[in-house]
C-alpha cells in the first residue's frame, strides 16, 4: 500500500505552486512549514485584510492601500514624465536608485504571445488611457521612458510600445534604457549603479519633431 496525501493538502500545495518561484518540493515544504507551525489562521487574516485593502492605484497600476499610491501622490515628482516598468519590483529597484524623479506605469509583465499574455493582458489599455487622461487635462507627457528588460521577451514589449506610442501619439518623445544593463538580466536583480547609469544614459527610439529637452 502506498502513502496517499491528503486531497485537501494536495490542494494547498497545488495552490502555492502556482506562485513563481516555488516548484513543487518547495510548495510542500511552504504548506508543511504553514500547517506545523500553526500559521493558517495568522495567514488567513493577513490575506482577508491584503484582500480587502489592497487595490490598484488608479494612475500607475501599482498596487497601494491609498487612493492614490505615494509615489503618485508625491508633489516634488516631475508630472511630464512617465517611465514604464514590468513589476512592482523593477519600480522599487528604480526609485532606490534615485536615477528617475518622474511618474510610473507599472505593467502586469511582458508580452508572452506564447502564453497568450497581449498588449491588454499586460495592462497597455491603462498606460494609454492614462497617457490620453492626463492630455485631455492639459498635462500631457513630454517623455515615455520604456524601461523594459533586455530580455527577448521585455524586447518585443519595448518594440510594441514604442510602436503604439508613436502611432498615438507622434510628438511624443520615447527613450529606452540605456544598453549598460547586462543581457539576459532582470531589471529588478540589477546592481542600482548600472540601474541609475542606465536610466541618465537612455537613448531616444523615436525622432519626433518636439524635441523638449534637446538643444
Ligand atoms: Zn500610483
Amino acid at each position: 500500500m502506498t502513502i496517499r496525501l491528503s486531497p485537501l493538502l494536495g490542494e494547498l500545495i497545488a495552490e502555492l505552486e502556482r506562485i513563481p518561484g516555488l516548484g513543487p518540493r518547495s510548495a510542500q515544504r511552504a504548506a508543511m512549514h504553514l500547517l506545523r507551525e500553526g500559521r493558517v489562521p495568522a495567514l488567513r487574516a493577513l490575506l482577508d485584510k491584503v484582500d480587502a485593502n489592497l487595490h490598484r492605484c488608479p494612475l500607475c497600476n501599482t498596487f497601494t492601500e491609498k487612493e492614490i499610491c505615494d509615489v503618485c501622490a508625491d508633489e516634488t515628482r516631475s508630472p511630464v514624465h512617465l517611465c514604464v516598468v514590468e513589476s512592482v519590483g523593477d519600480q522599487m529597484a528604480l526609485d532606490a536608485s534615485l536615477s528617475w524623479g518622474g511618474q510610473y506605469y507599472v505593467l502586469d509583465g511582458r508580452l508572452n504571445p506564447i502564453e497568450g499574455r497581449g498588449p491588454e493582458a499586460i495592462g497597455m489599455g491603462g498606460l494609454f488611457e492614462r497617457l490620453r487622461k492626463a492630455e485631455a487635462d492639459g498635462k500631457a507627457f513630454q517623455e515615455v521612458v520604456v524601461a523594459t528588460s533586455y530580455t527577448p521577451e521585455g524586447d518585443a514589449t519595448a518594440y510594441y510600445l514604442i510602436e503604439a506610442l508613436g502611432r498615438r501619439w507622434p510628438s511624443l518623445h520615447v527613450t529606452r534604457l540605456a544598453r549598460g544593463l547586462p543581457s539576459g538580466l532582470e531589471i529588478e536583480y540589477t546592481d542600482l549603479n548600472t540601474l541609475a547609469n542606465a536610466v541618465y544614459g537612455r537613448r531616444r527610439v523615436l525622432r519626433n519633431d518636439k524635441t523638449p529637452d534637446e538643444s
